[in-house]
């Protein structure tokens, strides 16, 4: 029951899990997964991505920012 879920949401990074995840900058619907819907990016603690694939995660939103794919930050849209 609640165990089943604590246990999913704690600490399970899902790149980690599924070694065929790739974290890729060109994917926009994946990393659309990390951001908030206001393009910032979602702390691990939320996500459960481990630090190594958090930093790849990072990286590759920052990296999909520049080429224009996602946002950034939109706090003056309200
Ligand atoms: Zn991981």
């Amino acid at each position: 029951m609640f165990e089943d879920l604590e246990r999913k949401r704690k600490k399970t990074c899902r790149f980690c899990e599924d070694k065929s995840k790739i974290i890729d900058y060109k994917d926009e619907r994946l990393l659309r997964r990390f951001i908030s819907d206001r393009g910032k990016i979602i702390p691990r603690r939320i996500t459960g991505n481990c630090a190594g694939h958090q930093r790849e995660m990072t990286i590759a939103i920052k990296r999909a920012r520049h080429i224009a794919l996602l946002p950034f930050t939109t706090e003056i849209f309200r």
